[in-house]
This record gives C-alpha cells, sequence and structure tokens, in this order.
C-alpha cells in the first residue's frame, strides 16, 4: 500500500491563524486516513503535532517551511507515532516577534513503525484453513507489482469468499472492507480492502484484497496463528481473486521495508514461497 501525501500553508499572527491550505493524496493510507498535523500556541511560538485516530502506528516524513520563524528542527523530519493520540514532533519560533509568522508544512505518511526488527526465526502458518492447498501466484520480487514497498510479498491465488486464517499472533489494528471493485486498474489500488495485524515484533502483518464486508475481525481485538481474519476477495488493484500478504516495517513516510516470511507446509516444514508452487495448510 502506498503512502498519503498532504499539503498545507498556515500563516498569521498567535491566535489568530489563517489556513490557506489544500492538501492532495495519493494513496492507499487515504482509504484510511485520520492523520493530521495541527499547532497549538505555546509560549516561544507553536508546537506542531501529529494527530493520529488509527489505533496503528504511522510514520511520516514531514517537511515544514517557516516564515519569519525556525523550527527546532531540521527538515525534513522522519517521525514515528506509535499509536493514537496527539503527538508534539517540533516547535515553530518567530524571528521577528513584532512581525505575522507562519509555516508550510508537506507531508507523506504510511502504516508501520520504524523501530520494528522481524523476527527472522520465526515460521508463519499459512494464512487459509488446515487442508487447503492454493498456489503461490506472484513471489518475493515477482515482476508484476512485488518490487518496493511489496518486494517480500506474496499472493495466493484463491478463489473468492475463501476463510482466511491468521498466519501469526498480534493485534487487528486496521480494518477495512467496504470496497466492492477490483481490476487490472491502478487507480483501483485506492479501493482495496485490508486487515493490518502487529505482531510481537514490531512488524504489521497485512492481508490485502478481502471481499466486501469480508472482515470477521474488528480493530482492537487479538488474534492467534489460525483464528479466522477474513474472506479473501478481488478487490483493488488485481488480476484475479487472490490474497496477498505482507510483513512490514516503516522506512520513512514513503518507504517500508518487507521481510521475506517462511511458511509451514505439508510439502515443507519451513520454506519461503516458491512462485508456482502449491502449499498445503497442515
Ligand atoms: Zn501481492
Amino acid at each position: 500500500m502506498n503512502a498519503r501525501t498532504s499539503a498545507f500553508l498556515r500563516s498569521g499572527i498567535l491566535g489568530a491563524i489563517l489556513v490557506l491550505g489544500a492538501s492532495s493524496s495519493t494513496s492507499a493510507a487515504q482509504i484510511v486516513g485520520g492523520v493530521r498535523i495541527i499547532d497549538r500556541s505555546v509560549e516561544e511560538g507553536l508546537e506542531l503535532c501529529v494527530v493520529n485516530t488509527n489505533l496503528a502506528a504511522i510514520t511520516l516524513t514531514i517537511t515544514v517551511k517557516p516564515d519569519n520563524a525556525r523550527t527546532d528542527h531540521p527538515m525534513p523530519m522522519i517521525v514515528s507515532v506509535p499509536g493514537p493520540g496527539t503527538h508534539p514532533f517540533t516547535r515553530l519560533r518567530p524571528i521577528q516577534t513584532d512581525s505575522d509568522f507562519g509555516y508550510r508544512v508537506r507531508y507523506d505518511w504510511l502504516f508501520g513503525a520504524r523501530e520494528a526488527t522481524h523476527d527472522s526465526a520465526h515460521i508463519y502458518q499459512l494464512p487459509f484453513a488446515s487442508g487447503r492447498q492454493f498456489e503461490v501466484v506472484q513471489g518475493f520480487h515477482g515482476s508484476f507489482t512485488h518490487g518496493g514497498n511489496d518486494d517480500f510479498a506474496v499472493d495466493f491465488g484463491m478463489p473468492e469468499g475463501t476463510p482466511i486464517h491468521a498466519a501469526r499472533e498480534g493485534v487487528v489494528e486496521i480494518v477495512v472492507d467496504r470496497f466492492d471493485k477490483g481490476g487490472l486498474d491502478p487507480n483501483l489500488r485506492d479501493s482495496v480492502n485490508f486487515v493490518l495485524v502487529r505482531q510481537a515484533d514490531g512488524t504489521y502483518a497485512e492481508y490485502v484484497h478481502l471481499r466486501r464486508k469480508g472482515a470477521k475481525v474488528k480493530p482492537g481485538q487479538a488474534v492467534k496463528a489460525g483464528d479466522l481474519i477474513g474472506l479473501s476477495g478481488n478487490t483493488g488493484y488485481t488480476r484475479g481473486p487472490h490474497l496477498h500478504f505482507a510483513v512490514f516495517r516503516a522506512i520513512d513516510g514513503q518507504r517500508r521495508e518487507t521481510f521475506p516470511m517462511r511458511f509451514r507446509s505439508r510439502e515443507n516444514p519451513a520454506a519461503e514461497p516458491i512462485e508456482g508452487t502449491a502449499y498445503t495448510a497442515p
């Protein structure tokens, strides 16, 4: 999933701030939203804060351009916010205190914490029911969409409505299942259903392309490996019904690192998924 970009301009004297702004966005964090930058008055000027209303951690790249003011930090800043709340990240101090001052801010964000380190010894369960077998239709570094932010993602081809089970325990933090459309149209990237689970090592697992109203979990819910997460589908940018699964951390507000993972199957006790190979859940 992609990052969201927003920008706005604020200027004025303390207590009479005029919003002149605009925002733009390109992406899938947009599907969820719930992230903004606010300021609040402090004795020496303004304190700038990230407001996150999502349960999940987010990471932002923020550039503040002050006008007749200076910030406490060099820009751009990479800011990781562990969860919901209002998180101060810098202060803006006017240079000439008898004149107006203001700032412009631009930020990109995506889900995930920067600090997470993946436990590469962990063996994942296949994300479907015991006894079922599905083929990896796109593996790590897959040429269709598995590069960059999705380098170590895996796609299992499966009919819509297939029960999806947690590959590893964690806490469900983001659930989107309101979308209905899917197909080979990049514009559909922004209308994809998915579930994000925060895992014990701080990484997130994503279960993507679920069917409309196909989520069987709620934000805040703890899941064990094997618990039902939802029903697969074909929403968003896809070339056919499948489950996209990836484990990741954030690098900055635009980039994330996905991690290779190994699965336990009837065919192999611990193997990285190979494109074109079918695996059976034990
Ligand atoms: Zn994929």
